[in-house]
């Protein structure tokens, strides 16, 4: 594999590039090692051309959106790191079509000035639209799944697939694109009309919530856990009594215990030490396995 080359025609697409970027600067949980070579694409128009160049000198390929859902390990990420930053977005009647790169806080207030409902749960999810549809992000009875009517993709031998919301197997935080390793191009949402204040004021009081709850003042990567069928992961783990439990600089927050925070300058073996004790401690109390909701990269 020829990273140089890769680097070569990222550049001639008008790509930035750089070697050996440290991923911490790219989490939301401030962890992570260099990435070998880490492209921002900021025109998904020419990615094919960069898939095929990634493809013809066999280099390993991580699609990054803005790495709030990541763990990424200490030692970095082989190969190359596509950072999606193409946020074109296109308000249509009741319709908005963004790219994969549009941050979902620029998706939610282009709904909002545009008087078009359903994505209020959405504000305040630090992602883009690319992580929150492979994602299939939710909150507060929300989800994508709701809202979305189709979406792009490519390859990663350069074909393009158009699907419909079906057709994306979206689940409680999965989607086709899980299994498949596609690279999202675009979403197409179908909102409804309604008043701007009252879309507005749901959004403040989401957000407030989140602001109550949540260690929104640490770095952390969102809920470390997914749900498990009947329990709260959070619950579990206060009760278990693991509350400001920690492994270096890992803590299991004190405000909610479904968050893994990045207290002091954890690295990533920290934060893996602490859930691997977090799932025995509550798999010993509760007979309950714990999965983890954030995706562990290297
Ligand atoms: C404080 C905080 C609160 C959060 N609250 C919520 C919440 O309420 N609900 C919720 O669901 N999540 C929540 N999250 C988690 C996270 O924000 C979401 O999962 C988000 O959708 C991830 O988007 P991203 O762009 O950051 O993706 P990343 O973290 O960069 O990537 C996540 C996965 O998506 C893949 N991916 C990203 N873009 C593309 C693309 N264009 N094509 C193909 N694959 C792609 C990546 O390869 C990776 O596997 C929270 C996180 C934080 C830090």
């Amino acid at each position: 594999m020829n990273i140089e080359k890769i680097k070569e025609k990222a550049e001639n697409l008008g790509f930035v590039c750089r070697e050996n970027e440290p991923m911490k600067g790219h989490t939301t949980f401030r962890i992570g090692g260099p990435a070998e070579l880490f492209i921002e694409c900021n025109d998904l128009n020419k990615i094919d051309l960069l898939l095929k160049c990634v493809r013809d000198e066999g280099c390993p390929l991580f699609i990054l959106g803005k790495g709030s859902n990541l763990l990424v390990s200490d030692e970095g990420i082989k190969g190359v790191v596509i950072y999606i930053c193409d946020d074109t977005l296109m308000v249509d009647g009741e319709r908005i079509v963004a790219a994969a790169g549009c941050k979902l806080s620029s998706l939610c207030i282009a709904a909002r000035e545009s008087c078009l409902s359903g994505l209020e749960f959405a504000f305040g999810i630090p992602g883009t639209v690319g992580g929150a549809v492979y994602m299939n992000a939710g909150a507060y009875g929300g989800e994508v799944k709701q809202i979305i009517t189709s979406c792009t993709s490519i390859t990663r031998d350069g074909e393009i697939k158009v699907r419909s919301s079906k057709e994306l197997e979206l689940g409680y935080r999965t989607s086709c694109f899980k299994k498949n390793g596609e690279i999202i191009l675009s979403a197409t949402f179908e909102l409804k009309s309604d008043e701007k204040c009252e879309i507005g004021a749901r959004m403040d009081d989401f957000l407030g919530r989140r602001k109550d709850k949540q260690p929104l003042e640490y770095p952390s990567a969102g809920s470390t856990f997914k749900r498990p069928e009947g329990y709260f992961a959070g619950a579990l783990i206060e009760q278990s009594g693991l509350k400001g439990y920690s492994v270096g600089g890992a803590e299991v927050s004190v405000k909610h215990a479904g968050f893994v925070i990045n207290k002091d300058n954890a690295t990533c073996q920290d934060v893996l030490g602490l859930i691997k004790h977090i799932q025995s401690t509550v798999k010993t109390n509760f007979n309950v396995d714990l999965e983890t909701e954030v995706i562990f990269v290297e």
